[in-house]
């Protein structure tokens, strides 16, 4: 951590107009809620250049967030945790309100994490998953920003992040074995094996699943289960950003291997912290590194595809733009532009949401 300079204190929260403009966001979980993050991954070059910022949504107040940006590089990130524990308020008003800022922000590449439950008896507490594919049994009702549009979820979580992050856990579980120090003594089990792909079952929360509900997960096909992938997933895709998502593994679902344990599941929440932060930050700068590298849009190339309507905000893959900028400052705007740029490149690019045609849909 070289320094906090010009941040507030980390439990102040100060209310800002202006939503700095940022192309990458981090969207902390169980797995990083332990210790402050970035501060808790102890590496250098992280500059956290505001924190405790809160802005006004249409659906509330939105969490603390911090500006995070690595020494020489540009592309700067938001940072927030979704497990706010803020009294009265849902995870998908809390979604909204964290993705509406993204969106302001003009965001096109997200990271998160959570703790999961496991559903797939090979795995183990410790144990690192990127899922690939979801299954939402969640019951909530729909969460998005607007109604105008069909979000298509195929390839929900982006390839190029996903291979980021998996290279990253790799690394961080490789370093970890040689460290002294092993929580094995303790009863709490080390970062243990990293899988690179899985499916997760999305519930509710904040009870646990039954052994029945355990069993009906494994035979859909499911290897773990949170609550934290959906509704981030289609949220990221509405606002046409890069998603992906990692997992800690922090409990044996119910019927699963064995009982688990609170002292296995709550050491692994504070011990895992800080290397989960360290994954989360090593993607994060190999993220921007790769933006910065790869430059901004050519000047006579423009940014494509934000547009305002009278406050409904929408992505379009193409188009000229319409209206005002969703974002107005000169950053933001430069932001924005990076981002498109981005987004062109990806693999999962192509694959975003489909704008409702009213007038076709009326007349049906
Ligand atoms: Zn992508």
């Amino acid at each position: 951590m070289s320094g906090t300079a010009g941040g507030t204190g980390a439990g102040e929260r100060r209310r800002s107009k202006a939503i700095p403009g940022a192309t990458l966001a981090f969207i902390g979980g169980s797995g990083t809620l332990g210790l402050p993050f970035p501060e808790s991954a102890g590496m250098d070059g992280v500059v956290v250049e505001a924190s405790g910022l809160v802005w006004d949504t249409p659906f509330g107040e939105s969490p603390p967030f911090k500006l995070i940006r690595f020494e020489g590089l540009a592309p700067a990130v938001l940072s927030c945790r979704m497990h706010g524990r803020r009294r009265g308020v849902d995870r998908g008003e809390a979604s909204r309100q964290v993705f509406w800022v993204l969106r302001e922000a003009g965001v096109k590449r997200i990271i998160s994490e959570g703790g999961v439950g496991s559903a797939n008896p090979l795995l183990d507490p410790g144990d690192l998953l990127l899922p690939t594919d979801y299954i939402d049994f969640s019951l909530r009702r729909a969460v998005h920003l607007a109604e105008d549009h069909l979000c298509i979820m195929r390839e929900s979580i982006c390839p190029e992040i996903h291979s980021i992050l998996l290279r990253a856990c790799e690394e961080e579980v490789r370093s970890n074995r040689g460290r002294s120090g092993s929580r094995e003594g303790e009863g709490v089990p080390p970062l243990g094996r990293v899988f690179s792909r899985g499916v997760y079952v999305v519930t509710d929360g904040r009870h646990f699943e039954s052994p029945a509900e355990t069993a009906a997960f494994r035979q859909w096909g499911g290897d773990v289960v949170g609550m934290s992938l959906c509704p981030q997933v289609y949220l990221a895709r509405e606002i046409g950003a890069c998603y992906a998502h990692l997992c800690l593994i922090v409990n044996y679902g119910e019927g699963v291997v064995k009982p688990w344990e609170h002292r296995v599941l709550a050491g692994l929440f504070q011990e895992a912290a800080p290397a989960m932060a360290r994954i989360v930050i090593r993607s994060l700068r190999e993220l921007a590194a790769g933006e910065q590298d790869e430059g901004k849009p050519a000047p006579e190339e423009p940014a494509k595809g934000i547009k305002r309507d009278d406050g409904a905000d929408v992505w379009e893959q193409t188009g000229e733009p319409k209206g005002e900028p969703a974002v107005e400052t000169e950053e933001a705007v430069e932001a924005v532009a990076a981002g498109a740029a981005v987004q062109r490149r990806c693999a999962c690019a192509g694959l975003r949401r489909e704008t409702l045609l009213r007038d076709e849909l009326a007349d049906l």
